[in-house]
């Protein structure tokens, strides 16, 4: 898909032109999707080109997606912060931060992990349902592309949401089919991110429309904000913990 071109009778407004967490100027789009996967998600064709775009729109510099940048955005956002995600973690604002990163959030931990407070844990050691940690115990929980593989998302989102403190926040993305409404795979063939070679432990368990603030709102937090770093293609969630 070309910069600006129609997605759904919708311009693109505010092309990604410069990586979100490295500041460089030298992007580069490749497609990531397969037919089968195309298929089984019942994608449309321009559809298929905005998470084409999400997934393999890369900073030649840092090798952050679309989708990475669209998670350093909303955090950059939310914590009013103007610069790129590299200065933001090593800024003042950021040292006193506690955050939990479950599963790499992309090329994003490469960042994240210079937060002197930054804790990484992986699935499957670790699953967001039953997080080993006491309540309050964080400031920011971040994941990216994971809610989708977890079969109860409420479930996992109520457990961030517990070991966040008062006005902490779950900043994280799901791939987000922006015109259709989100539907279990729950009685349909088995559908697989990951790569064709490689599926791994990457079944979808639900595939995300434009109903995707509903679960954490069902989970117990107050807010949920859409923050686009280009829209339809690069969108992050951010749930607010009020109290
Ligand atoms: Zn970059």
């Amino acid at each position: 898909m070309e910069a600006g071109q129609d997605v759904i009778g919708t311009k693109t407004a505010a092309i990604t032109s410069s990586c979100s967490c490295c500041g460089h100027a030298d992007l580069r789009l490749r497609r990531v999707l397969w037919p089968a996967l195309i298929q089984e998600w019942e994608l449309a064709p321009a559809e298929a080109a905005y998470i084409d775009r999400q997934q393999g729109l890369m900073c030649a510099r840092c090798g952050s997606n679309l989708r990475t940048m669209a998670l350093a955005h909303a955090l950059l956002t939310h914590f009013d912060y103007a610069g790129v995600f590299s200065d933001f973690v090593v800024s003042p604002a950021a040292a006193s931060l506690a955050v939990l990163e479950v599963n790499e959030a992309g090329m994003l931990t490469t960042f994240l992990k210079r937060l002197p407070r930054h804790t990484l844990i992986r699935y499957p050691e670790s699953d967001m349902t039953k997080l080993a940690f006491a309540d309050r115990s964080f400031d920011v929980v971040v994941h990216s592309d994971t809610l989708e593989h977890v079969p109860d998302p409420i479930a996992g989102l109520r457990e961030c949401r517990r070991v966040l403190q008062a006005r902490g926040i779950c900043a994280y993305t799901v791939p987000i089919v922006v015109d259709r409404l989100t539907r279990s795979r729950k009685g349909l063939p088995p559908s697989y991110h990951g790569t064709p070679a490689n599926p791994g432990d990457h079944l979808v368990h639900t595939e995300y429309g434009a109903d995707a603030w509903k679960d954490p709102l069902l989970a117990g937090f107050a807010e949920c904000r859409i923050i686009a770093r280009e829209y339809p293609a690069g969108q992050a969630l951010v749930a607010v913990r009020r109290d």
